[in-house]
């Protein structure tokens, strides 16, 4: 039985962790994290990843948790709608073309599709030492202990320990130009879509999520890479959400605890193949790290391990699947990384070449994402 050692208990490393298992393997988990909870606030998962996770038989219990978006509603900045943009299915009528879920709930269905799997997870745990030979990588771990594996999956994120092992010479993620404002709140009544507002560099997103909860993301091209000082963070973040009209008032007005909203800076990376050396292969942010403007990070991941889990099952060992799995990913994960880095510049001076320019590049590249993995 080919064993492997997956780092980063993420979307990546826990897909994987799905999808090695279901092609035969012994699968093993190591997570940084003592508490293993995800960051950030809310998730969109696109169509086309959707049907990743059919396969990976989590689909239902995501569609559970998750709200069904069929259209964006897109607004003015004092509310007044402007268009509809249709969000596109890949799957069968009753799927939800997008899904709005939180990040706690995305992650309570991957932990429980692991533990279902019996997939052993050590978490508070990291690589800490790696000798490779000819057939196995004998891994040195920072509990104390060793393990020997066939291979091993690095998705241990943007920041990727061990890409910056692996591939000194790579680069780490770079600022986009753009950071992002993030909060929960309670899903203000009438506001039943998922609704954008674009005012100068600003651009907000408020997304209704199940039970009535709602996930606001606040694009900004105004202020800078740096975290404001913890002080000014409710102002700043205040001042730009006053700009907008329509359910954003009320949305503000919950909004009342530096503790309740989230900044950071949005970074992008695209590493070119190889994706692997020695015997690891990294996978998901750890080599492609997107800005979210098709809401396609997570999904790209998820992706990922699909298709890893497919060469695997086919009977490809080390180094092939890795080669293989660089080669038909490379140009999806090219397709999100490069297009989101272009809509996050066009939302910076001087702005797009024609107003129509962001909607044409995000429909043909989400057609392009549509065809089979
Ligand atoms: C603002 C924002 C909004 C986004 N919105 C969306 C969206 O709506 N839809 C979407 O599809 N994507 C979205 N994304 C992208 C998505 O969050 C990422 O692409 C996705 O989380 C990548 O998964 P991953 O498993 O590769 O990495 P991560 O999610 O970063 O997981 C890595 C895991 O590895 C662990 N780890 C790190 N280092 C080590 C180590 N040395 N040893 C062991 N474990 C380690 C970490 O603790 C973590 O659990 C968004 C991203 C951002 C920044």
């Amino acid at each position: 039985m080919t064993k492997v050692l997956i780092v980063g208990g993420g979307p990546a490393g826990m897909a994987s962790g799905l999808a090695l298992t279901q092609a035969g393997a012994d699968v093993e988990i190591v997570e940084a994290s003592a508490d293993w909870r995800p960051g950030g606030i809310g998730l969109a998962l696109q169509s086309a990843p959707q049907r990743a996770t059919k396969s990976l038989g989590i689909h239902e219990d995501l569609v559970h948790v998750g709200r069904r978006h069929d259209v964006i509603d897109m607004c003015a900045a004092d509310g007044t709608p402007i268009a509809q943009m249709p969000q596109l299915n890949v799957n069968t009528p009753e799927d939800p073309p997008l899904l709005g879920m939180t990040r706690e709930a995305v992650h309570d269905v991957m932990v429980s599709a692991v533990e279902r799997a019996r997939i052993a997870v050590r978490l508070g745990t990291t690589v800490e030492d790696m000798v490779t030979s000819e057939d196995h990588a004998d891994v040195a771990l920072s509990d104390g202990t060793h393990v020997a594996v066939d291979y091993v999956i690095g998705a241990d994120g943007a920041h990727s320990a061990l890409r910056q092992r692996l591939f000194p010479d790579a680069a780490e993620p770079a600022y986009a130009g753009q950071s992002i404002w993030r909060a929960a709140a309670v899903c203000p009544p009438g506001l039943d879509r998922y609704t954008m507002m674009l005012d100068g560099p600003i651009r907000l997103g408020l997304v209704p999520l199940p039970d009535g909860r709602l996930y606001l993301w606040m694009l900004d091209s105004g202020i800078g890479a740096a975290r404001p000082p913890r002080e000014d963070l409710l102002r700043l973040f205040h001042e730009r959400l006053a700009r907008f009209g329509g359910f954003a008032p009320a949305v503000a007005s919950q909004l009342t605890d530096t503790d309740q909203v989230d900044f950071r800076a949005l970074t992008w990376l695209l590493m070119a193949p190889p994706w692997h050396a020695g015997r690891t292969l990294l996978i998901g942010d750890a080599v492609h790290t997107t800005t979210p403007h098709i809401s396609y990070g997570a999904g790209l991941a998820i992706e990922d391990a699909v298709v890893l889990g497919e060469l695997a099952a086919s009977g490809l060992a080390f180094p092939e699947l890795a080669e293989k799995l660089a080669a038909r990913r490379f140009e999806r994960a090219r397709a999100v990384v490069e297009t989101s880095l272009q809509l996050s510049q066009w939302e910076q001076p001087p702005g797009p070449p024609e107003p129509a320019a962001p909607g044409r590049l995000i429909g043909q590249t989400l057609a392009f994402l549509a065809q089979p993995l």
